[in-house]
């Protein structure tokens, strides 16, 4: 039987996360997904928001992102836009304010009513129509003196690109956010950032225009936003030319390819790692036999799955079906 992948390799990566994350430290096998790094109010949050074209995460002046959140975005067919937590399997949150709640309440659970921070993450699917397939994390930020701004703060002091340049010194993977752009000081401009003639990234910048804290306020929402933001890029010379390094969809539409290059480059390795797995699990299954019902039940269904994502990843290293149909 074979295992329903939709139009990318990403969903088959995020089911795979979940069985992982499921089994918890057992787990060995890493897989690619894009983490958002930057100091507190540099304006992570509003970008996930933004890429999701929807007001879901918790939100204050002080710091709100206390838990890892891994968010996949998984594009729809149909007009039905939901949430679901790893957690709560089943559930199905048509309104985002509850799945705002539910984030709230987890993360002080865990991490404790006031100020804590925990490393456990809290695992959320979107289903919509208007994402393209991604899969981000969202950490908490580097707590410090709110101060400065984004666009116009000295981006050679950037946290952000510190933290990066640690996880990923040759920069094969780091991609730069330039976010706040509309409050930068009368007179600047983030031309020469976005053309990376400041401090060089590989994979480039995007600037960003998202909701301000007064937008917030007055409820405005990120529908509106998003057209807000396509007229600020739209109206100011200073950025003509540089359409593809400027606004969410731009950044969305980078975010994705780079994932599925990085997924499709990682295959072969990920697919031997599986099938070791799969080697060792089934030895361990054999070795139960009768004994306990639970177990060898558990091992099965282990077995089960990680047979079929073999199968899946044969098929997509061998190079048989680019775009794998549903069946
Ligand atoms: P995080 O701590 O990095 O997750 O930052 P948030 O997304 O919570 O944003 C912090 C504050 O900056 C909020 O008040 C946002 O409304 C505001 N903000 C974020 N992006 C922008 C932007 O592009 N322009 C403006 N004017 N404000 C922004
Ligand atoms: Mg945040």
């Amino acid at each position: 039987s074979a295992v329903p992948l939709g139009g990318s390799v990403i969903p088959l990566v995020n089911k795979l996360q979940d069985i992982f994350a499921q089994l918890g430290s057992q787990s060995t096998i890493e897989l690619p997904q894009v983490a958002v790094v930057g100091s507190q109010s540099s304006g992570k949050s509003s970008v996930l928001e933004a890429l999701v074209g929807r007001d879901f995460l918790p939100r204050g002046n002080d710091i709100c992102t206390r838990r890892p959140l891994v968010l996949q975005l998984l594009q729809t067919k149909t007009d039905e836009e939901y949430g679901e937590f790893l957690h709560l399997p089943g559930k199905r949150f048509y309104d985002f304010s509850e799945i705002r709640r539910e984030i709230q309440a987890q993360t002080d659970k865990e991490a404790g009513g006031n100020k804590g921070v925990s490393d456990k993450q809290i695992r959320l699917k979107i289903f919509s129509p208007h994402v393209l397939d991604i899969t981000l994390v969202d950490l908490p930020g580097i707590t410090k003196v709110p101060v400065v701004t984004p666009a116009n703060s000295d981006l050679a002091n950037s946290d952000a690109l510190q933290i990066a340049g640690i996880a990923d010194p040759d920069g094969y993977r780091t991609i730069g956010i330039i976010t706040k752009l509309d409050i930068m000081d009368r007179g600047t401009d983030a031309r020469n950032l976005l053309l990376g003639k400041v401090i060089p990234l590989r994979l480039g910048y995007v600037g960003v225009v998202n909701r301000s804290q007064e937008d917030i306020m007055f409820n405005r929402s990120i529908k509106d936003a998003l057209v807000a933001e396509e007229k600020f890029f739209r109206s100011r010379p200073v950025y003509n030319g540089l359409a593809d390094r400027c606004g969410v969809p731009q950044l969305a539409k980078k975010l994705n390819q780079i994932l599925v290059q990085h997924i499709k480059a990682i295959l072969p390795g990920l697919k031997s790692r599986i099938s070791s797995a799969l080697v060792s699990v089934a030895k361990e299954h054999a070795s139960y036999g009768e004994i306990t019902e639970s177990k060898a039940g558990q091992g099965a269904l282990l077995l089960n799955i990680l047979s079929k994502y073999s199968e899946a990843f044969s098929s997509m290293v061998e190079g048989k079906n680019e775009e794998m149909s549903t069946s």
